[in-house]
C-alpha cells in the first residue's frame, strides 16, 4: 500500500483548531511545495455538517487568496473535520494560521458565499452560511494552534 501521510498521524493526540505542515514536497525542479491541514472541529468528536464545510470551502478558497499569495489548492477533508491547503513555496505555519484567522473573521462578517449557483458549483443547493460562521466563531474562539505532527507508531495501526 501507498503511504498516506495523514493515515500516520496519530488523531487522537492533536487538539483542535489547529494549523499543521501535513509535508513539504521538492519537486524535479527544486521548487517546494507545502502543504497543511487546517483542522477546525477536533477529531472523532464531531464533524462539520456538509453545508457547513461546503460553505467554508467556497469562503475559504476565495478569502485566503486575498490573503496568502501562492495558494494553489484548498479542499474539504472527507472526514468534514477540516481543510487541505496545498501552497506553492515554502511558508511557516503561523502565516498560514494568521491568514487563516483573518479569513474565518470575515466569514463572521459575510452575507456572501462566491460561486453558489448551478453554473459555478456541483451540488449549489448544499450551502449553510449560517452553521459556516457558527464552525468559524466557535474555531476563533477556541483559538488557533500550530499543532505539531504526532506519528502513530510504527506497528500499532489496525491495518
Ligand atoms: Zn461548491
Amino acid at each position: 500500500m501507498a503511504e498516506v501521510e495523514s493515515f500516520n498521524l496519530d488523531h487522537t493526540k492533536v487538539r483542535a483548531p489547529y494549523v499543521r505542515r501535513a509535508g513539504t514536497h521538492i519537486t524535479p525542479k527544486g521548487d517546494v511545495i507545502a502543504k497543511f491541514d487546517l483542522r477546525l472541529a477536533q477529531p472523532n468528536h464531531g464533524s462539520l455538517e456538509t453545508g457547513a464545510v461546503h460553505t467554508l470551502e467556497h469562503l475559504l478558497a476565495s478569502g485566503l487568496r486575498d490573503h496568502l499569495d501562492g495558494v494553489i489548492d484548498l479542499s474539504p477533508m472527507g472526514c468534514r473535520t477540516g481543510f487541505y491547503l496545498v501552497h506553492d513555496g515554502e511558508i511557516a505555519e503561523n502565516m498560514i494560521q494568521k491568514a487563516l484567522e483573518q479569513t474565518l473573521a470575515k466569514v463572521l462578517e459575510t452575507t456572501y458565499i462566491p460561486g453558489v449557483s448551478a453554473l459555478e458549483c456541483g451540488n449549489y443547493q448544499d450551502h449553510d452560511l449560517e452553521q459556516a460562521k457558527h464552525w468559524a466563531k466557535t474555531a476563533l474562539e477556541a483559538g488557533f494552534i500550530v499543532q505539531e505532527t504526532v506519528q502513530i507508531p510504527v506497528g500499532s495501526s489496525s491495518q
